[in-house]
C-alpha cells in the first residue's frame, strides 16, 4: 500500500519545469512558428506507407519525428529504414513499450533504452537523442536513466487522443483550433483517421505561416 502511495505521488505528467529543460523537450520556442508532428508505437506492420504518402505531396514535403518501439522496429526493419530514408527522425520509445514511471529500476530503464537503440544501430539508423516514455509518465528515475544515456525525455503538448478511435474532422479542428507556435503534436502510428487528417492539418497550418521540422530541429533552435 505503501509503496503503491509512493510510486503514484512520484509520477509527474505536463509541461517541464525549467530546470528539467537539459533532459527533456515538450515544445520549442514559444516565438517561432515551427511544429513537430510526432508519431507513437510504430512501425506497424501496415499502415506505415500510407503515413510516408500523407506527409509528402506536391504542396508540400514534411519531415516528423517517429518514436519507434524497438521490438517492432527489429521485426520490421524493412519498414523503420523506409521511415528512416524518408527523411524522418527516428527516436525511442523503449523496447518493449513497459510504463517505465512504475518500474524503481534505473537500470531497467536504461536498459529498455540501450535495447531499442541497438536495433536502430544494427539497421545503420544513426544513433536518437530522445526518448518518449510509453504512457508519458515521468518521474526522477526516468530523468537519471535520461541522464546516463545522454537521452533527452521527447514529450509533447497536444495530445490528439487520435487512440481513441476519434473521426478525422475532431482530430483536424484540434490540431488547427490548439496549435501554437512551438507545439509538439502527440499522433499514432495505426491509426488510419489520423492518416486521412494529415493533409488538412499540413495545409491549414502552412497557410497560417508554420513550418514542419523534426524535434531534434526544434530542440536545437528552441530554449533548451
Ligand atoms: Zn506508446
Amino acid at each position: 500500500m505503501l509503496l503503491s502511495l509512493a510510486l503514484f505521488v512520484s509520477i509527474e505528467w505536463g509541461p517541464l519545469t525549467h530546470e528539467r529543460h537539459k533532459y527533456g523537450i515538450a515544445s520549442g520556442d514559444p516565438f517561432v512558428r515551427e511544429i513537430v508532428l510526432t508519431f507513437d508505437d510504430g512501425p506497424r506492420e501496415t499502415g506505415m506507407q500510407q503515413i510516408i504518402a500523407a506527409l509528402h505531396s506536391n504542396d508540400y514535403d514534411v519531415k516528423a519525428t517517429f518514436f519507434l518501439v524497438g521490438k517492432f522496429a527489429q521485426r520490421f526493419g524493412n519498414i523503420t529504414l523506409l521511415l528512416h530514408n524518408a527523411g524522418h527522425e527516428l527516436a525511442n520509445h523503449t523496447y518493449t513499450h513497459p510504463r517505465l514511471y512504475q518500474d524503481p529500476s534505473v537500470e531497467h530503464i536504461m536498459l529498455q533504452a540501450t535495447r531499442c537503440d541497438n536495433v536502430l544501430e544494427e539497421l545503420g539508423i544513426r544513433k536518437t537523442r530522445f526518448l518518449r516514455p510509453p504512457g508519458g509518465g515521468w518521474n526522477t528515475r526516468i530523468f537519471n536513466a535520461m541522464r546516463r544515456k545522454n537521452l533527452k525525455l521527447g514529450l509533447w503538448s497536444l495530445n490528439t487522443a487520435d487512440y481513441t478511435g476519434r473521426p478525422k474532422h475532431e482530430i483536424v479542428n484540434l490540431v488547427l483550433g490548439s496549435a501554437r507556435p512551438g507545439t509538439v503534436v502527440l499522433m499514432h502510428s495505426g491509426t488510419p483517421n489520423t492518416v486521412e487528417a494529415l493533409p488538412e492539418i499540413i495545409m491549414g497550418l502552412q497557410k497560417r505561416g508554420y513550418t514542419f521540422v523534426r524535434l531534434e530541429d526544434m530542440d536545437n533552435g528552441g530554449r533548451t
